[in-house]
């Protein structure tokens, strides 16, 4: 118990739980096969994410993603749809199959938002908003919680903790990419983040290679890192035309890169 409260975690933690966590999703089972989301940054148009969904569906990926309430760093920059891109986002994932994932950012929206999403995602800026979380715990809804720019591990899983505790144990992690001296891509994917957190935590742990690579071209390679260091999964960017995209579009894959990264993923063993 007291090395327990020195690593202020405990639910999250292995010695808690030795087998590794699954959670439902409509028939997935999410960290029981090596899954992968995908879908635009942020829904834009009817025909974006529609357009988005049917490729996601029809190269074998497994939840649509797409961002209506954008945590920007700049205000000036696109802030996303809000809950008019959620009905999109919604139409979308119903006509092509596909469960949805959605990022929420303020409190006031969360059931609002669960009320339409299967997965509600606390992005990075969030990872220590700790009423949030706490009012995550408070849901009885799945959950995928990203690690913050510059968190420890220690507190991605003190993070997680905030809504176990709450009585939620829908959740998974996403390890993004955090930041270090190097300005060659926009964080720096943390590849070692996935075994050591498989070790000390039951949870599920995802890659987010488009956020941490900042530019397309570097998101295949890191995907297959993701999956041969055995992630359960990735959740990826994509847009029917990257150039024009309102948010992420330089880190967006186009269709032809998704086929192909779709196709060299499946060849993977997990
Ligand atoms: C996103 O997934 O679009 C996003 C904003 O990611 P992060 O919170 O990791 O920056
Ligand atoms: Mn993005």
């Amino acid at each position: 118990m007291q090395n327990e409260e020195r690593q202020g975690y405990r639910l999250a933690s292995r010695s808690y739980k030795n087998e590794d966590s699954t959670l439902l999703v409509g028939n997935l089972k999410i960290g029981a096969d090596f899954l992968v989301i995908a879908g635009p940054c942020a829904v834009e148009s009817k025909e974006q994410i529609f357009a988005c969904a049917k490729e996601a569906k029809e190269h074998g990926a497994n939840i649509l993603r797409g961002g209506v309430f954008k945590p920007r760093s700049s205000p000036y920059s696109f802030q996303g749809l809000g809950f008019e891109g959620l009905d999109l986002l919604s139409e979308a994932g119903t006509a092509f199959g596909l469960p949805i994932i959605t990022e929420v950012i303020s409190i006031e929206d969360l059931d609002s938002v669960a009320r339409k999403a299967d997965i509600l995602q606390i992005g990075a800026r969030n990872m220590q908003n700790y009423p949030l979380l706490k009012a995550c715990g408070e849901l009885k809804h799945p959950i995928m919680l990203k690690r913050g720019i510059s968190a420890t591990l220690e507190e991605l899983l003190q993070a997680a903790e905030y809504i176990l505790a709450g009585g939620n144990t829908d959740i998974f992690l996403c390890e993004r990419g955090i930041r270090t001296f190097e300005p060659t891509t926009r964080s720096t994917l943390d590849l070692s983040a996935i075994p050591v957190l498989k070790k000390l935590t039951h949870l599920p742990v995802f890659v987010d290679p488009s956020h941490a690579a900042g530019n397309r071209e570097f998101v295949p390679p890191l995907s297959k890192a993701a999956k041969a260091v055995g992630a359960h999964g990735i959740i990826i960017e994509m847009h029917p035309n990257p150039e024009k995209a309102l948010s992420d579009g330089p880190q967006s894959l186009d269709f032809p890169q998704f086929r192909e990264m779709m196709s060299d993923l499946n060849r993977m063993p997990w």
